[in-house]
């Protein structure tokens, strides 16, 4: 059975997980999504987040959820947290093309694909956001969820100054980040 504090610090993990991968792409993807001609946020795609209970819980229901732009504010999406994954692992050809190297392009897309992997397979062996009633989130394989928890802060350790600092990874910090990789 799932005690509620232990829940309640396991989600606290996701959101402070999911708000430095969102810094990161911010970083990364904002000089290009400031100026895009053709936005890829999609009205579908925000309405995962309001009906997955596990992202409920995540984002708590505390912003507004508007019927014709979803989440898409003037500035970007307004949730913080509790974005469906694919929001975070999407990144278009355009950044990618653009980046100077194949280890960037790689780097990119271990950071976009941490909250997937997260939720990878801990619900009934199927993704966490794959859950659609709320009595579901009883059958989250927890001991799963921690660790992938776990292992996705650990990534973001080599991640985070990567992207400034450039400097290449050592044999431990490489199997670190297959290990988030492999599962896709
Ligand atoms: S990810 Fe690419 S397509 Fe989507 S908003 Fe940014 S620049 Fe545009
Ligand atoms: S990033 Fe935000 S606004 Fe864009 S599709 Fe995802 S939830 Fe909607």
């Amino acid at each position: 059975m799932m005690i509620e504090s232990e829940w309640g610090k396991l989600l606290d993990e996701y959101r402070s997980i999911e708000i430095r991968v969102g810094k990161l792409m911010t970083q990364i993807c904002s000089p290009y999504c400031r100026v895009c001609p053709s936005p890829c946020c999609r009205l579908d795609i925000c309405k995962e987040a309001v009906e997955s209970p596990f992202l409920l819980a995540v984002h708590g229901a505390g912003i507004s959820f508007d019927a014709k732009n979803g989440y898409l504010g003037c500035s970007g999406c307004r949730l913080t947290v509790g974005r469906p994954p694919i929001c975070h692992a999407f990144v278009c050809d355009r950044i990618m093309n653009d980046q100077k190297d194949d280890l960037h392009r790689y780097a990119i897309d271990c950071v976009g694909e941490l909250m997937t992997y997260i939720g990878k397979r801990a619900w009934r062996g199927r993704q966490l956001v794959e859950a659609m009633i709320k009595s579901n989130l009883a059958a989250i394989d927890l001991v799963m969820f921690r660790d992938r928890l776990q292992d996705a802060r650990a990534a973001l350790v080599i991640l985070e100054p990567y992207f400034t600092e450039s400097k290449p990874w050592d044999e431990v910090q490489w199997r670190t980040l297959i290990k988030v990789r492999k599962q896709h």
